[in-house]
This record gives C-alpha cells, sequence and structure tokens, in this order.
C-alpha cells in the first residue's frame, strides 16, 4: 500500500499550460476522485501519477519513493481505462493473469490469485470467453479483474464507467465501491460525473482549468463550496444563483429581506456601504423545504408567495420552478407537496444553508 504526494506538479504541452500547479496528499488506502469538466486536465493528472506522462515540473511521490524517473511498469501501480483495453483474441482467462505470467509468479500463486479475483467479480462462468462475446459491463469486470490481481499498490481509473448505460453505470459505481472496501487500495479515480465522485470518494479534488478549485470530503464540498464554480459543479440539481444585496443587518433577495445574523458563514466584515454591496447567492433545490412540513423557526426563512411555473415530478421528488424577482429558481419537493402550477406557496429554508458570493470572483464571503 502507498501512499501518493504530487508538489507543485505543471504539465505544458509546447505553449499550452494544462496543469498549472497542483499540490496534492493522498493516504494510504485512500480513495480520491478527481472530477471537473472535460479539459481541465483530470486525465493528464492521472497520466503523470501513472508515469504515462511526463510532468514538465514538480514532484511525484508514491510511498516514499520520487517516482518522476521511473517507467510505468516499476511504479506498482494498476489502471482501468475507459475503453479497457482487453486483448480481443485472449479469453477472459488469460486476460485476467496475462500480466501476472508476464512477471513469472509462480503458477500456483496465479491460480490462487484467479480463483479469488474471478470470484469476487462473478467472472468464473465467463473465463473461457473471449472479450466479443461479453457486455459492456462484463467487459469492465474483466478489466478490473487484470488490476486487481496485480494487487499493485495503486489503482488509477481513467473514466473506467463512461462507455456503459445508466443503469449498468450505477451497478459498477456500486461494485467498485464494495471493491474498495474489501482491499482498501489507494485509489485515484478520474470521472466528469459528481455523481460518482460524492458516492465513491473519501476525498473529492475538483479540478478547473488546470488548478485544484477545491478538495475535501464530498459532504464539505457540497455543504461549503469554495466559490461559484465548485458549488454548481457539485449538486444535482444545480445550486440557484441569484442577485443580492447584502447590507450591515439583512440580505435583500428579490424585495425579501433575509436577517444577518443566521446567515451561513458570512466573513464579510468591511463596512457594507449605505446601498449594500451586490452579490451573488446560492441556494440548493434540496434545501427548500414545503412550510406544511417544516419547522419555522428563527433559524429559517420564510419565501411566501411563491408562484409555481412547472412541475416535474420524478417519482418520490419532484422538481418545482419558481419565479424569484426576475430569476427562476428550483426547488425539490417530495410527494407529499400537493401542487399544481399557478398555486402560490411558502417555501422555508435554512438561513445557515444560504451562501452568499463575491459578485466578481464569485468566491465565498
Ligand atoms: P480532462 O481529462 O479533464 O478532460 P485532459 O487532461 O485530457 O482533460 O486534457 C487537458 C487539456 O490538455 C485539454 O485541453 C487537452 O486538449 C490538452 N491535451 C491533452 N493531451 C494533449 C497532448 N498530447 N497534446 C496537446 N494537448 C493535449
Amino acid at each position: 500500500m502507498a501512499s501518493i504526494k504530487l508538489k507543485n506538479i505543471i504539465k505544458n504541452y509546447d505553449q499550452t499550460k494544462v496543469v498549472k500547479g497542483i499540490d496534492l496528499e493522498i493516504n494510504d488506502g485512500e480513495f480520491v476522485v478527481l472530477v471537473g469538466p472535460s479539459g481541465c486536465g483530470k486525465s493528464t493528472t492521472l497520466r503523470m501519477i501513472a508515469g504515462l506522462e511526463q510532468a514538465t515540473s514538480g514532484d511525484i511521490i508514491i510511498g516514499d519513493r520520487v517516482v518522476n524517473d521511473i517507467e510505468p511498469q516499476h511504479r506498482n501501480i494498476a489502471m482501468v481505462f475507459q475503453n479497457y483495453a482487453l486483448y480481443p483474441h485472449k479469453s477472459v482467462r488469460e486476460n485476467i493473469v496475462f500480466a501476472l505470467r508476464r512477471l513469472k509468479v509462480d503458477e500456483k500463486e496465479v491460480q490462487r490469485r484467479l480463483a479469488e479475483v474471478s470470484e469476487m467479480l462473478q467472472l468464473d462462468e465467463l473465463l473461457d470467453r473471449k472479450p466479443a462475446d461479453l457486455s459492456g459491463g462484463q467487459r469492465q469486470r474483466v478489466a478490473m479483474g487484470r488490476a486487481i490481481i496485480r494487487e499493485a499498490d495503486v489503482f488509477l481509473f481513467d473514466e473506467p464507467l463512461s462507455n456503459l448505460d445508466a443503469k449498468l453505470r450505477a451497478h459498477m459505481r456500486t461494485e467498485i465501491g464494495k471493491i474498495h472496501n474489501k482491499f482498501g487500495r489507494t485509489s485515484v479515480y478520474v470521472t466528469h460525473d459528481q455523481v460518482e465522485a460524492m458516492t465513491l470518494a473519501d476525498k473529492v479534488v475538483v479540478l478547473h482549468d488546470g488548478y485544484i478549485a477545491q478538495a475535501g470530503t464530498p459532504m464539505e464540498i457540497y455543504l461549503n463550496p469554495v466559490n461559484i464554480f465548485v458549488a454548481q459543479f457539485i449538486g444535482s440539481p444545480s445550486m440557484n444563483i441569484v442577485k443580492g444585496t447584502l447590507f450591515n443587518h439583512y440580505l435583500e433577495i428579490a424585495g425579501y429581506r433575509l436577517p444577518r445574523e443566521n446567515l451561513s458563514s458570512v466573513t464579510y466584515q468591511e463596512n457594507i456601504p449605505e446601498h449594500g454591496l451586490d452579490v451573488k447567492v446560492g441556494i440548493r433545490p434540496d434545501f427548500f423545504n414545503d412550510k406544511n412540513f417544516f419547522a419555522e423557526t428563527d433559524a429559517t426563512f420564510n419565501f411566501s408567495d411563491l408562484s409555481i411555473d412547472l412541475i416535474e415530478p420524478m417519482g418520490f421528488d419532484k422538481e418545482v420552478l419558481f419565479n424569484l424577482g426576475e430569476a427562476t429558481i428550483k426547488a425539490r419537493l417530495d410527494l407529499r407537496s400537493e401542487i399544481a402550477r399557478g398555486d402560490k406557496m411558502d417555501l422555508l429554508v435554512e438561513l445557515s444553508r444560504i451562501l452568499i458570493f463575491d459578485k466578481e470572483t464569485e468566491q465565498r464571503l
């Protein structure tokens, strides 16, 4: 097992700066997910850990070794790719044990590990088939088996589920979580899917344009995003962002005046001008509550008389669109709320859940 440290990693392709200075510590046994929009540098970062790309500058340390100049095959890592990269003419069994044969592992040991891995991944029945005769999910399991059997110190995953349909993706996500719980190997997982990030990670690292925007536990990132980019990237449906004006004693949003004392950590201490300070305000759809089912206290605010514009039923939940001043906001309510389009309703929000951002920099205040 091994920890991983990235120290001021920079990667340029000619004039293009792709990774712009990443510092990250991954603990032994931790499951870390690198998440962010396409092109933010996730795969490049993972490939540098694997040794498939050379960093332009900075150090990569696996365990207690600086691995900058160590070839991929000597880093003791196993990698699972999006496109599986199975050998088409070899059977499932041969695909799984191929690396062990190359490493000249003792045959008895090969058989022991094969039995263990194929039982865990339910591959017993498939061992004699060729990759072409497998479903997408089965191929993905073979790719996982091939990685696991090497008993590497570190597992690297590059969007391993993105070629699967939604149902299978959810299933395999659970499987990967179970495998990690069982083996507890240090894992780095790249995805653009925030649901995978939230559900699998011990630590989520949100990348934006070659930088780490924020790293933390899934709940830290969900509840305390440092800026609007992170706030809107994590969580589905996305956080509502509306215009507001901050005064000394209250926050005004579309004519509603929210008392400041119970608002979330508004650290903004400078004197606020008399005409107020324009800000952006974030409220997650999940944090609106139907007043009929939620206790009103000093720590809640009632957005009264909101007009319902549209209702999107999801089954247990429904997503409900309201107009709040010029903005359209989304609330997620559950099936207890018996409402119809055009109705007016009151929604309560805990003041501590309302986040305030600088209008220009979009950083949390
Ligand atoms: P992500 O995995 O977050 O989608 P990548 O790490 O694959 O992003 O790529 C980050 C950026 O680097 C992209 O703009 C991509 O076009 C660029 N890039 C990746 N590989 C190369 C390369 N070999 N040469 C030039 N540019 C590259």
